[in-house]
Parts: C-alpha cells; structure tokens; sequence
C-alpha cells in the first residue's frame, strides 16, 4: 500500500498543534500528531486525526510513528526559553534520540519528506555579540560554535538530516526557525519565550494594579519574532520544495527586548516601572534572520509586523489568566 499519512511529532506543542490545525483546514489528511504528553497537557488537539501519545526517544515508538507516513514533521523537542534551555542542556541534547530514531524509522517506512525544526541557536556565537547585528546568514553556522547544549543538538541533527539525504535518499529539509510566537503555547511555568513571558508580566501587572516589570538582562539585547502562521506558511512550502539546505525562516524586524515591552505596555494601555535583573539568563547579544536566501529562493519571507501578532497573543494570554484566576 502507498503510505499517506502526513504526521506531525510535537503535535501536542505549540507550533506542532498549529500545524495540525493548518493541515486540517487545507483538508489535508490523513493525519497522525504525536507527543509524549498526556493528551490533557496538548495545546490543540482535533477530532479526526489519530492522536497518539508516544515517546519519540524511544525507537520503536518512531517505528510505530512512521507506519505508512508520507510526510513528516519532526517538530518534537525538548525546550524551552532562554531559562529553560541555559538550565537544561542534557535534556535538551537528549532530543538527539527523537530526530535520530525518526530518521531512521523514516527511512524503513519509505517516507517521501521528512522536516526538521532546527533553530537560530545554532548560530556561532560570536557573531552574535552585538546588539545592532544585521542579520545572521546561513553559512555563519560555521566554523561551528553555537548554543551550548540546544543548539550543539540541532546542528548534530542537521547534519544527520544532511547525511540520511546524501547517503539514503531521505528527502529532508531544514529550517532554522527564529523566535516563533503565538497564542496556543507556552506562557508560564518556566519553558515561555520572551513575548509571551512578557505578555504575562504586563497583564499580571495591570490586573494586579502593581505597574512594575521585571526584565531579564538589560533589555537592550536584539530579537526577531515570527508570528505562528508565517512559521506554517515557511514550513510547508520548504518542505514541498526542492530546496535541500538548511534555511533561515523567521522575522526580520530586530527589536529590543525593551521595545517589545513598549508593545505590549501600548497594548495593554499601561506604562510599567522596569527592574532589570542583570543576572538572570539572557542568551546572546543580538540575534536577527537575514532573510536574503529566503528571499533568492521562494520569493517570500515572514512578513506578519510584531505588533499584529502580539495584539493576539496579548489577547489569548490575557484570556488563559482572566480564566485561570477564576477558577481558583
Ligand atoms: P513545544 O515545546 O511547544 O513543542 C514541542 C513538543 O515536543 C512538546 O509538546 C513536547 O511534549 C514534545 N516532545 C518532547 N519530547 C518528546 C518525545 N520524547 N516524544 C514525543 N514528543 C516529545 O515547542 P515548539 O515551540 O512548538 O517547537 C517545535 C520545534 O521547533 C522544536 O523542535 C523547537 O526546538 C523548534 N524551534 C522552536 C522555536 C520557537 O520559538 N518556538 C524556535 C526555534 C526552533
């Protein structure tokens, strides 16, 4: 029988749940979203598609994932925001066992596209020490010195990406995705990237009345941020395409990590007292996409402002609180 099935590992996450939805509405089926959480922990999760719960380390897990698969996303990892990953870097480097076990188990099961979600992170940091960078370009993975922990484990499984094509014919794709944000994700607990934990602080300070914010670092630190539907929109047309290295897919409108609070205060209608914690884990200096090859390649780059995006995560973050608290 021909395989079919397009799956989604990481499909209980945020992008991964996005993606779902996304595949649901064009009708594409069938579909298989995978995750190790308990399906009360899933961000989406649809009437439909087979849902399994399965750890992904596991090799027969992937074995089990892959059957009749002919699309995969592996969007399956272990991580977190800056707090997350700095603290973390075994378990981050764990998720080696996710991507190579998919990989292989794709390659039994005669997959057509395997895509890899691998990350800004694996940019050398030393070129990322300066807050006004450009742009990181692709070929400034290397000489490699990227992320400690996280980031050692995407660019690994990169190139076991590369080398399964090269040596297998597995059809992989890759892209190094920036930032991702949106509503249907992480936000509090620990694992929240900067705008949603900055969303949270502000709509915790105005329900609370106390207009004061912590900020992590000195907030002059530079970032982009992808909206969620420029992420679905660059993944699935990556992974459809001929294009066989790895790729940046992410923002470039570089802002401060105090212009973004400045965004979510002018959402919010408040202005809050900053506290800088300079201690606190902050990542590199400055960090944003050149988007040129992008650009060279599909005629496209994420486009979606920060302020569109952040007016709805804002939203749905003030939502999950305003609901939280009354529950309680
Ligand atoms: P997420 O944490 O919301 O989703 C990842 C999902 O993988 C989680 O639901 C988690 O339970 C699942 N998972 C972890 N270990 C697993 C295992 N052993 N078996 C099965 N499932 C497992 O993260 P996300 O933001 O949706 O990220 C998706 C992918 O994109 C990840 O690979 C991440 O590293 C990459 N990425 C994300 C961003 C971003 O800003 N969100 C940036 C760069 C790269």
């Amino acid at each position: 029988m021909k395989n079919n099935v397009t799956v989604v590992c990481g499909g209980g996450g945020f992008i991964g749940g996005h993606l779902v939805a996304d595949l649901r509405r064009q009708g594409i089926g069938p579909i298989r979203s995978v995750d190790v959480k308990p399906f009360d922990g899933w961000y989406q999760k649809f009437d439909g598609v087979e849902n399994l719960v399965l750890d992904l380390q596991d090799k027969a897990a992937c074995e089990r994932a892959m059957q009749g698969a002919s699309v995969v996303y592996n969007l399956a990892a272990d991580m977190g925001g800056m707090g997350f990953i700095e603290n973390n870097k075994a378990l981050c480097m764990l998720s080696v066992l996710i991507n190579t076990h998919l990989l292989m188990a794709a390659k039994t099961a005669g997959v057509d596209r395997f895509f890899y979600a691998s990350s800004a992170c694996v940019y050398n940091g030393s070129k990322q020490t300066d807050p006004s960078i450009t742009g990181l370009k692709e070929e400034d993975a290397y000489p490699a010195m990227p992320e400690d922990g996280y980031g050692w484990e995407k660019l690994f499984s990169e190139r076991m990406c590369r080398h399964f094509r090269e040596d297998y014919g597995v059809k992989t794709r890759v892209a190094r995705y920036h930032n991702v944000y949106g509503p249907e994700g992480t936000w509090d607990g620990g694992r929240e990237k900067a705008p949603a934990a900055v969303c949270r602080k502000v709509i915790a300070a105005k329900l609370a009345g106390k207009h004061e914010i912590e900020i992590w670092g000195d907030g002059n630190q530079t970032r982009s941020f992808m909206y969620i539907d420029d992420c679905l929109k660059g993944t699935q047309m990556l992974t459809h395409s001929d294009y066989v290295e790895p790729i940046n897919i992410g923002s470039s409108e570089k802002v401060t990590i105090n212009q973004l609070v400045d965004l979510a205060e002018s959402i919010a209608g408040v202005k809050l007292k900053r506290n800088y914690k300079l201690d606190a884990p902050k990542g590199v200096n400055g960090r944003n996409s050149d988007n040129t090859l992008i650009q060279k390649v599909f005629g496209w780059e994420p486009s979606i402002p920060l302020r569109t995006g952040l007016e709805k995560t804002y939203a749905w973050i003030h939502d999950q609180m305003v609901s939280q608290a009354k529950s309680k």
